[in-house]
């Protein structure tokens, strides 16, 4: 089981387990009820649109189970190319934020910040980093060994020594905890989700008007599929260009460390016992120094699993149809992501 549903309470799990009825007609059907169609079936509903939700997997959440929930869109910026998906992922830790304050969601927000130990066999300096990370728009400070110290006592000196960077205003979350809010802030707007109904086919014309799923038709004005891209083309539709790639690592079941994620070569980690999050290169995956943190030294990779997947697409018109759009999240950052592109793609299919 997941590390993050252990967490849940009883009505929390029952929140995720529960299918409402399905409405066989709606004005948008979002197929798939992982984050991104969570978000964006709840950005629809506040925009009075009916919508219905079907996702194949019995509970609600899915992917978000998987996730180390960082919230980091400046470990994204530094290492994406795209600066459209740079600002959707400052606009997603603001909409989470946002989500915070709302009193139906209660997902462990927490803003802890970033500590990022300079690479060691890197040909960019701390300094040189910052500098880059500032001209991307981050917010950033390099940091020397002794104010790495104060940040985290228990890095080393031999690392801290080299200086780092310290991103103040990076955030974590619990992704389950935050589809949980979701499901409960989409019903209250009147959005019906559906689990254990899956999507195997659309009646096609250049505007799609229904679509068959497991059990049975439904109609409606227009369709959101956010399933992942292996899904999609199992349907027989191409999903969105691909506009990066990534891989992620983390621990199951999860001592000593609380998480690790892995974004392109460099680990991220968040140990049990506090609120920070460090990060230091690697030559190979998964072959991280020990002697960074005593903790690290003890971790068995065996249970270490791994996903290497595309990072996410901006949403995009289905071929041939002029009212269906498809969107994919992949990795490590669409937990990061999901509000803004899900906003993104409520605003599409408004538009
Ligand atoms: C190891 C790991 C670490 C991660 N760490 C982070 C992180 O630190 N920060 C971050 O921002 N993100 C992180 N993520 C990513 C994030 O958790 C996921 O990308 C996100 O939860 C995916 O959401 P989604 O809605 O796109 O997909 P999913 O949650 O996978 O949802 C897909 C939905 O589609 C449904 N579906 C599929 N096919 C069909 C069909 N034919 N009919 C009906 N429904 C269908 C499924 O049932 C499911 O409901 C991590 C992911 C992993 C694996």
């Amino acid at each position: 089981m997941s590390p993050w549903l252990e967490t849940l309470s009883p009505d929390d799990r029952r929140v995720l387990n529960h299918s409402d009825v399905l409405a066989s007609n709606c004005e948008v059907l979002v197929v798939g009820g992982g984050l991104l169609g969570l978000v964006t079936a709840y950005f629809l509903a506040e925009r009075k649109v009916t919508v219905q939700v079907i996702a194949e997997e019995p509970r609600l959440g899915a992917g978000s189970e998987h996730g180390t929930g960082a919230l980091w869109p400046s470990a994204f910026a530094l290492r994406c190319p795209d600066v459209e998906l740079h600002e959707l992922a400052q606009q997603g830790r603001d909409q989470w934020a946002k989500f915070a304050v709302r009193p139906e969601f209660s997902f462990d927000w927490r803003v802890n910040g970033l500590l990022e130990l300079s690479p060691l066999a890197r040909d960019e300096t701390a300094a040189e980093r910052a500098n880059r990370a500032l001209d991307l728009g981050c917010s950033v400070t390099a940091v020397d060994a002794e104010q790495i110290a104060q940040l985290e006592p228990r890095v080393t000196t031999d690392w801290a020594s080299r200086g780092g960077l310290h991103f103040p205003s990076e955030a974590q979350g619990h992704p389950v905890k935050s589809a949980v809010s979701l499901v409960r802030a989409c019903r209250k707007r009147g959005v019906k989700l559906a689990s254990g109904v899956s999507f195997t086919a659309v009646h096609h014309g250049d505007r799609i008007v229904g679509a068959t799923t497991s059990v049975g038709e439904l109609t409606f004005h227009s369709l959101a599929v956010t399933t992942h891209a292996s899904s999609l083309l199992k349907l027989g539709m191409h999903p969105p260009p691909v506009t990066g790639t990534s891989v992620g690592f983390a621990t199951s079941p999860q001592p000593p460390l609380l998480k690790v994620g892995l974004l392109a070569d460099y680990p991220l980690v968040q140990l049990r016992s506090g609120d920070l999050v460090t990060s230091m290169p690697i030559d190979q995956p998964p072959r991280i120094p020990a002697g960074v943190f005593a903790e690290l030294g003890s971790v068995e990779w065996t249970r270490i699993w791994s996903v290497a997947e595309s990072v996410s697409t901006l949403p995009s018109l289905m071929p041939d149809a002029i009212n269906a759009w498809l969107s994919h999240c992949g990795a490590e950052d669409e937990f990061l992501l999901a509000p803004a592109l899900g906003r993104l793609l409520a605003d599409k299919i408004r538009s």
